[in-house]
């Protein structure tokens, strides 16, 4: 990289906040998958004047520049190449105090999800933006995803819990975004736009983010089903039940054996079926919506479809039961060479729609495993394909390239999105097409134009 730009980086952020060893330019190059990618550079900014500069001279010296939060991403969305500098956003990472009239909380981009949920949690309030990486996945990364996770069903995806963002155009320019207003219909939406797309138009340095109450009293189910339509009968049931759903989720007992064998975790469940449902709750206040939950179940277990289940009322206990669901990415992680596949296809068609996947899985005659999970309730199911049996990683490839081939049009067969809510990044810009229609990637490319006219802002992501 230019030594002339690596000089005027550091005079912008400091000496030790420039890294240039081989070690650091892979860790900020790569993501959560492992997409091989290796950085230039690697620069730290402090605050939204750093950002401001150390994009202004990319645009003075040509530099392509990736943004990053906690490099938990699942799409290669900070995947980089040794031209490119990673501007990792994460020593941004001041809280402001709780609002708690207006019920919001402005924050720095590099403040990890569950720093801020810790935060508001002393105010009784919560971001309801729940996922099982919230640990490291900082709120930057979490807006440019439009993160979506476990509580979808109750509270949607990222973008409706923002009220204002700070961002800084490639130009050095900042931007404030809405202010923190509940109503502005003052024309195009430039917030909105902002989220979801993946650090490919700005910088996101600060937003002001919408809180709710948490749930007063929750309760976790989790049952052990025979097959998907049994699965299919219990979600029908949950949905015209006499309370406030908050997750409803699914996994494999492959994922579950997966779990137990490499994080330690148990399963009380005696009696294990093919599939899994864990779902969440809300307990009123008053003790006959307590009777009327109590009442659902017991019909639901009188009519047969499940075959074995449990209560979990304590915070301990549902912490248990949902570290099983919680822990299926990081042990499949721990165990070789993952594929990932995110969808979304309508509710009512997403077990007719796994079936048939698992149906072309089956046919493919691969020594690779299938495990699936996901966001049932969202219609939204994760197909992960581990290389368990040490394939060459050539070879674990090649077939998963050609199960992918008839993936996606099954997908289109389904209307269905090739990315639920991980994005696009490079992995999944080759099936865009699937998704989006050739009106609407012009108009992502006049757009694109717009914000970055040299291509210099996380080039090669989303589109070409
Ligand atoms: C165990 C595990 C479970 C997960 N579960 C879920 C889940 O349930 N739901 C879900 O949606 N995702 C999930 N993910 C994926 C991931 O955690 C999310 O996509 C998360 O929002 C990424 O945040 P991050 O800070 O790690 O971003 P990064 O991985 O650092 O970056 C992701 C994208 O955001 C851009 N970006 C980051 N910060 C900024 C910024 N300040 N300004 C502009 N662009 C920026 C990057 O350029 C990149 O395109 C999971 C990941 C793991 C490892």
């Amino acid at each position: 990289m230019n030594p002339e730009f690596i000089e005027k980086l550091k005079q912008t952020v400091g000496a030790s906040y420039v890294l240039t060893a081989e070690e650091d330019r892979l860790q900020y190059g790569r993501d959560w998958t492992r997409t091989p990618g290796i950085a230039g550079a690697v620069v730290l900014p402090k605050t939204t004047q750093e950002v401001s500069a150390v994009l202004n001279l990319c645009t003075e010296f040509k530099i392509p520049v990736i943004p990053s939060g906690g490099r938990t991403g699942l799409a290669g969305a900070i995947t980089a190449t040794e031209r490119d500098l990673a501007l990792n956003l994460s020593r941004l990472n001041r809280i402001d105090p709780v609002d708690t009239l207006g019920r919001t909380v402005r924050v720095q981009a590099g403040v990890t999800t569950q720093a801020l949920h810790e935060h508001c949690e002393k105010e009784g309030l919560t971001w309801p933006i729940d996922l099982a990486a919230k640990g490291t996945s900082e709120i930057g990364g979490n807006l440019s995803t439009n993160a979506g996770g476990v509580r979808v069903i109750r509270y949607g995806m990222a973008r409706r819990w923002v009220s204002a963002i700070q961002a800084v155009l490639i130009s050095g320019e900042v931007i404030e975004l809405n202010q923190g207003l509940e109503k502005n219909n003052t024309g195009y939406d430039l917030l909105q736009l902002l989220i979801g797309s993946e650090g490919t138009l700005a910088v996101i340095t600060e937003a002001t983010l919408k809180l709710c109450p948490p749930p007063i009293h929750s309760r976790a189910f989790l049952f052990s089903l025979r097959d998907y339509e049994s699965l299919n009968y219990v979600y029908q049931k949950v949905r015209s039940a006499p309370f406030i759903l908050t997750s409803f989720e699914f996994f494999s007992d492959k994922c579950l054996r997966q779990v137990e064998a490499k994080l330690g975790r148990n399963c009380k469940l005696e009696k294990r079926g093919a599939l899994f449902a864990l779902i969440d709750v809300e307990v009123g206040p008053y003790p006959q919506e307590k009777d009327k939950m109590d009442q659902w179940l017991s019909d639901l277990l009188d009519a047969g479809k499940i075959e074995d289940g449990l209560v979990a009322d304590s915070s301990n206990d549902q912490s248990e039961v949902w570290a099983l669901r919680e822990g299926i990415t990081e042990s499949l992680q721990m165990s070789g060479l993952v594929r990932k596949y995110d969808l979304c296809v309508p509710v009512k068609r997403c077990a007719d729609f796994l079936k048939e996947a698992e149906a072309l899985y089956s046919n493919l005659k691969t020594k690779s495993e299938l495990f699936v999970f996901g966001h049932y309730g969202d219609g939204s199911p994760h197909l992960n394909f581990l290389n368990s049996e040490g394939l060459s990683p050539e070879i674990f490839h090649s077939e998963i390239n050609q199960f992918e081939k008839e993936l996606y049009p099954l997908l289109k067969k389904f209307h269905g999105s090739v990315s639920a809510e991980h994005g696009v990044g490079i992995l999944k810009k080759n099936w865009v097409v699937y998704s989006r229609s050739p009106a609407e990637l012009s108009l992502y490319r006049a757009i694109k134009k717009a914000f970055d006219p040299n291509g210099l802002l996380n080039p090669g992501k989303i589109i070409d």
